[in-house]
């Protein structure tokens, strides 16, 4: 063998070494997360969870005894699991109290309406308070509109929000939640009420976070179901002034202790210290008992995790479920979560997050950067079979685990079909009877290939940009 042979032959094997090496996931990985997959499909761990926690718990409204008890529970139940370093990262919330509701029309036709208060509204007096309405479709529209108009009385924003796969038409009817009865009060309104953000088709109305504006008096805030809505909608038509009563006991009730709840899959090796974060949040609102809404993402991730640990070989990260306390009501839990792991930011090599119910996958979308693009396509390709296909690099992390993201770490987002969610999402029927074991059992799929292979995958997958303090 000639020298320069032997040279050209080390370069030609040196060559396959590294572009073995820089293969980050192997055929053997690969195989292991497939069957990882297909066991998942028979689990019911996770359906188990949910029915756990939506029984025997029931509603956890931030700051309330079911709060606490879900707390105590999720505890339980991660130790119970095999979870390591399972702990609470306690967090102060505020806690609202629901209280009664109710809605009259007293003319032209009096009839009873179907409410529900808005979180964080506040009580009328005890008598209620009567005023004529103004429909408005937007908060634009009721910006436009002159004070005089509003001074009085009651505004009703009537946008009906749109069915679609991809959840979108929620965020086209969630600002009018958030800060319609803010805007309204600047105007000298007396009430708001408004028509759902939501699609249920009975007579349920979607409760949801709202807040008001410092410096103005509050006033009281309602949702109507869609088909009270549709009757108010109709009572405008006849061209008469349309009265309405209103009527809560809703109020805030000081300070409560609540917290996240963290348990771990730990890593082999000498990637243990970098984790995979999978997040749901432990509270719900009170008028159901938050089976999709989130006792899904619960049982989801942490099935999800308990099954990838069982892969062989271990997982080489950690991979660590975190329940986020109170994100209904402002993200208390998320924030304090990166604000608490801050100095341990680099080590967050992945985030996903399972809060939009447990319904059938059919899409992955990444925010990486450029070049982990392959890898992530490669832990698709697992996916594949699940019915999902690949949506794209918009992934946002969710509501919890999104809060990371500005402070470099990846995320992905499953997304599954938001249609029948947003029909339940925050109603009376968010209750377990809505489960389905089949779906649950295809979530956890999703989640515990994702979970095994980023954990495995060599060289992780970069960092985002860091958004500056003042752009966040
Ligand atoms: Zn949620």
């Amino acid at each position: 063998m000639s020298l320069l042979r032997l040279a050209s032959g080390s370069a030609a094997c040196l060559l396959a070494v590294s572009s073995l090496a820089a293969e980050p996931l192997p055929e053997s990985t690969l195989a292991e997360a497939r069957a990882l997959r297909e066991r998942a499909l028979v689990d019911d761990t996770a359906y188990e969870l949910v029915r756990s926690l939506t029984t025997e718990v029931g509603p956890r409204l931030a700051g309330s005894p079911g709060d606490a008890r879900a707390v105590a529970w999720a505890v339980q139940k991660l130790q119970a699991l095999g979870f390591a370093n399972v702990r609470t990262e306690p967090v102060t919330v505020r806690r609202w109290i629901r209280g009664e509701a109710r809605a009259e029309i007293v003319a032209p036709w009096p009839q009873a309406l179907v409410v529900a208060a808005l979180g964080g509204s506040v009580a009328t007096p005890a008598d209620g308070i009567e005023a004529e309405i103004v429909p408005v479709a937007s908060l634009d529209d009721l910006k436009a509109q002159p004070p005089e108009r509003i001074a009085g009385r009651i505004v009703f924003f009537s946008m009906r929000m749109e069915r679609s796969r991809d959840g979108s038409g929620y965020g086209k009817t969630v600002p009018p939640r958030g800060s319609g009865a803010a805007e309204a009060a600047r105007l000298g309104a007396v009430a708001m009420v408004m028509r759902s953000a939501g699609t249920s088709v009975s007579r349920t109305p979607h409760t949801g976070a709202q807040r008001y504006a410092d410096g103005i008096p509050p006033i009281p805030a309602f949702a109507l179901s869609n088909p009270d809505a549709d009757l108010l909608e109709q009572q405008l038509a006849s061209g008469q002034p349309v009265r309405l009563r209103v009527t809560s006991t809703s109020r805030w009730d000081g300070e409560a202790q609540s917290a996240n709840v963290i348990g771990e899959i730990p890593g082999r090796g000498a990637r243990k210290d970098e984790v995979i974060v999978l997040g749901a949040h432990l509270d719900s609102w009170d008028l159901g008992t938050g089976a999709h809404d989130d006792a899904t993402g619960i049982g989801i991730i942490a099935a999800a995790a308990k099954l990838a640990g069982e892969a062989r070989p271990r997982p080489a990260r950690t991979i660590r479920v975190v329940f986020f306390a109170n994100e209904e009501f402002g993200l208390t839990g998320a924030k304090a979560y990166a604000a608490n792991h801050a100095g341990k930011i680099d080590k967050h090599v992945l985030g996903l997050e399972s809060d939009l119910g447990a319904f059938r996958p059919f899409g992955l979308l990444a925010r990486v950067p450029p070049d982990k693009l392959p890898l992530v396509r490669t832990i698709h390709s697992v996916l594949e079979p699940l019915g999902v296909a690949w949506l794209g690099t918009e992934a946002n992390g969710g509501a919890d685990v999104g809060q990371l993201r500005p402070l470099g770490v990846p995320v992905m987002d499953l997304a599954t079909d938001a249609e029948p969610y947003f029909d339940l999402h925050h109603t009376a029927n968010d209750t377990f009877d809505k489960v389905d074991p089949e779906l649950v059992r295809r979530n956890v799929a999703a989640y515990a290939v994702i979970a095994y292979l980023a954990a495995e995958a060599e060289g992780g997958f970069g960092r985002l940009p860091v958004a500056s303090k003042t752009a966040q």
